[in-house]
């Protein structure tokens, strides 16, 4: 019978999922500014129809890429025709996500409190929005839902407001999942969201920063880039908005800001990973934090999260220049991820988004930064490329749980710091 269930199971993903079968993701290590061009002329092959998982960025630094099976051998043979070396970091795409449809199949039972609810296995949007209710049921006093706005597909967007107080005490902002294939991420946000309340009047730092502030969680920020990792293409990452005179679908949501947008660090091809959209603030999931930053006008801390290279970012993604308290936040960078690294020993990297990773623009935290949140910071979770955007659901808990230990120390030096 059981058997019987899982060949139902896969037969229903392979009839309605996208298929990676025979792709492989390749790392590359472009020793020179050349050898970053050579790979960047990869990209603009669209035939090949390559998904950078990370990079093209600087000489040095890998760059991380899906090719799909019939692309295979030109890449390689392209590779080594120009002496670019590189490895093969997952064998079988495919393989690794039967591994997660397996797992989620396994711990599907729909959970009757957020006590039987399952943190180490993946969900899907249905299952977290009522997980959600679940946490406000229980938690009256402490945590309600907000519904901040509806996505391009006319999803609710909701937010978990965590608060014990006053209406527009200062704020801290998470959120997680922007990105929806990063799915270690809300996975996280779920963990975090059941560990404020668990906490709350037990753990003293978590209960001062409650005393004094308010804490906003937006767990699923791509509910429909979400709903479509799970219907059709697990490795979806943008938004599902349409662009006229395209065939491609999707805006970059981490692009999309009103902060340096459409320069150089975003592409104006919808067809690619990186699309900013037609104007800022096109995508509904973005305008719908503009519109609530804006009008709340007392958040003092952002933080936005992502996967996977193990960084902790700050301002500026558009350009090199130091933002003004490049000193403070890369101070308290190296504090969070010192924090991050104790329970399991996991090493991040931080600095600003520019120098660390690549130039970016219209991305989430100079936006915010600029709108005067002096304290923002953009996570990239675990790991650093073995498993990538397809993490095994073993690591969601310990990925959770160190990261809220990099959390608390940005938000408590938020709360003793008040500007
Ligand atoms: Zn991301």
């Amino acid at each position: 019978m059981r058997v019987l269930l899982i060949l139902s199971v896969l037969l229903g993903a392979t009839l309605g999922l996208e298929n990676f079968v025979g792709h492989q993701v390749l790392r590359i290590s472009a020793a020179d500014e050349a050898q970053v061009q050579k790979v960047k002329e990869l990209e603009d092959l669209e035939h090949l129809q390559l998904d950078f998982w990370r990079g093209p960025t600087r000489p040095g630094s890998s760059i991380d890429v899906r090719v799909p099976f019939p692309s295979i051998q030109a890449v390689k043979i392209f590779l080594e025709a120009h002496d670019i070396p590189y490895s093969i970091m997952i064998e079988d795409v495919q393989s690794l996500l039967d591994e997660e449809q397996e797992q989620m199949f396994a711990f599907q039972a729909r959970a009757r409190s957020t006590d039987s609810f399952s943190y180490a296995t993946y969900h899907t949007l249905d299952e977290i929005y009522s997980f959600m209710d679940m946490l406000v049921a229980e938690n009256p006093q402490l945590v309600s839902k907000m519904e901040i706005g509806r996505t391009y597909e006319n999803r609710p967007i909701y937010v978990l407001k965590f608060s014990t107080g006053a209406n527009n005490r200062p704020a801290i902002w998470i959120d997680t999942g922007i990105h929806s294939r990063e799915w270690v991420t809300q996975a996280s946000g779920i963990w975090f969201a059941k560990k404020i309340t668990q906490d709350y009047g037990q753990d003293t730092v978590i209960t001062s920063i409650l005393n004094n502030m308010d804490i906003f969680l937006e767990i699923v920020t791509n509910p429909d880039g979400f709903a479509f990792t799970h219907s059709k293409n697990r490795l979806w990452r943008k938004t599902r908005s349409v662009t006229a005179g395209s065939s491609c679908v999707g805006v970059d949501p981490n692009r999309n800001w009103d902060s340096a947008f459409g320069m150089p660090g975003a592409s104006n091809n919808p067809c690619t990973e990186t699309y900013h959209g037609k104007n800022a603030n096109s995508e509904k999931e973005v305008k719908s934090i503009v519109d609530f930053v804006k009008s709340h006008g007392n958040i003092k801390g952002f933080i936005s999260i992502h996967s996977y290279s193990q960084l902790l970012l700050y301002p500026y993604g558009y350009t090199k220049t130091p933002c003004r308290d490049q000193q403070e936040l890369d101070q308290l960078a190296a504090a969070a991820v010192k924090a991050l690294a104790s329970l399991y020993g996991t090493k991040y990297t931080y600095g600003s988004t520019y120098t660390t990773i690549y130039q970016a623009s219209g991305n989430t935290v100079d936006w915010t930064y600029d709108q005067g949140i002096k304290y923002s910071y953009t996570f990239e979770l675990r790991d650093t490329g073995r498993y990538g955007f397809l993490l095994p659901a073993s690591q969601i808990i310990p990925t959770a749980q160190e990261t809220w230990l990099a959390l608390l120390t940005i938000m408590e030096h938020v709360l003793k710091n008040p500007y």
